[in-house]
């Protein structure tokens, strides 16, 4: 029998073919970074090329160190992979499998689902309200098959926020057995302090997981980092491949979280962007949720004026995410590019309104 690869590669080839034929050109569908990332990284990684004949470093040494230091977080706690999916994967694979259940909520990342029927798990989702998550409805939805809760915040596609009390609320009061995944991937992006969260991670049912794909603009170079207690972390990494970070992209990787002060500057020119942008679309009478995150949520009046205006974008060759897989027929996620290009998506957006989208 040919192997099957798994419904989310699929679909995401599908998806990179059918959208701008190939994965080599920047649109405004993929949650990526408008901006490139620091020079201090690209430099490291032209050095780190020429170290190419050498195996890549297994324990991420370098990099657990920097993130340790950078992220005020124990360094044995830190466990890093090819990109926060593969994290979320191995994590899931380790826990979950068949006659048991992952519950995410209605617009938790999606991959998370793909996922859990890989590993023979069933996945449920918690109804969210308002393109909130609501932590009584994932409370309400824990049966005893329930393994794994799966949330992402702030949110992917809503780009809303769960506030740091609700998730500590949660974590005290899930059945001890359910391992926790808190998916932090625009946690940059986020303005509460991180750390009474982070530190939910050293009791053993938590994960906390994040990117260097958005924020630190690597996406490409396919680095996730996540804080997991010593016996999640051996179960996890049974499932993990070696070496599967490359010597390039941990070297990017490690000078990309050195420099604070880059990714720092670019968090703030990408939220400036975007606030002006989601300003702009409620002024023309849009529905758009607060983002804290590099990406913007728009409601259309129904599903045929978000796919109309997905095909007039697209005219104008910006190519925005439609959002069918979340059941948000009605709304189209839209990442934060480049200033010029948003005020042209903007422009389109605006001008639409005015035919009734
Ligand atoms: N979590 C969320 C919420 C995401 O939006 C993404 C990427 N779109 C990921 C995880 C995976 O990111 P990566 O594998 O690039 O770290």
């Amino acid at each position: 029998m040919p192997l099957k690869a798994t419904a989310h590669i699929e679909a995401m080839s599908a998806f990179a073919l059918a959208n701008f034929g190939g994965f080599d050109r920047p649109t405004l569908a993929q949650n990526e970074s408008a901006f490139p990332p620091s020079p201090k990284a690209i430099e490291a990684g032209r050095d780190a090329v020429a170290r190419s004949h050498l195996y890549p470093d297994p324990d991420w040494t370098l990099l657990r160190d920097a993130i340790a230091k950078t992220y005020g977080v124990e360094r044995d706690l830190v466990l890093c992979g090819a990109g926060s999916m593969e994290l979320i994967a191995c994590t899931i694979a380790a826990f979950a499998g068949p006659g048991t259940q992952v519950l995410g909520t209605d617009y938790a990342y999606n991959f998370a689902a793909s996922a859990a029927a890989r590993a023979g798990a069933t996945y449920v989702k918690a109804a969210e309200r308002g393109y909130e998550v609501s932590i009584d409805a994932i409370l309400a939805a824990v049966t005893p098959a329930t393994r794994i809760v799966f949330v992402c915040n702030p949110g992917n596609p809503t780009g809303t926020c769960i506030k740091n009390a609700e998730l500590l609320r949660l974590r005290a009061a899930l059945p001890g057995d359910v391992l926790l995944v808190i998916d932090q991937a625009y946690g940059e992006f986020d303005d509460q302090d991180p750390q009474a969260v982070f530190a939910l991670a050293g009791r053993g049912d938590t994960v906390v997981l994040r990117t260097l794909s958005k924020a630190y603009g690597l996406a490409g170079a396919r680095i996730g980092w996540g804080l997991f207690a010593p016996q999640i972390t051996a179960e996890v990494r049974k499932m993990q491949n070696s070496n599967q970070v490359s010597t390039v992209s941990l070297a990017m990787a490690v000078a990309a979280v050195e420099d604070q002060a880059y990714m720092r500057a670019t968090v703030t020119r990408t939220a400036d962007i975007r606030d002006r942008f989601a300003r702009g679309l409620r002024a023309a009478g849009y529905e758009v949720p607060d983002s804290r995150t590099n990406f913007v949520l728009i409601r259309f009046a129904n599903a045929e004026k978000a796919a109309a205006a997905d095909s007039a974008l697209r005219g104008a060759d910006i190519i925005a995410r439609g959002l069918s897989g979340y059941g948000l027929t009605d709304c189209l996620r839209i990442t934060v590019g480049p200033q010029d290009v948003m005020d042209r998506t903007l422009r389109a957006l605006t001008a639409m309104r005015g035919r009734q989208c």
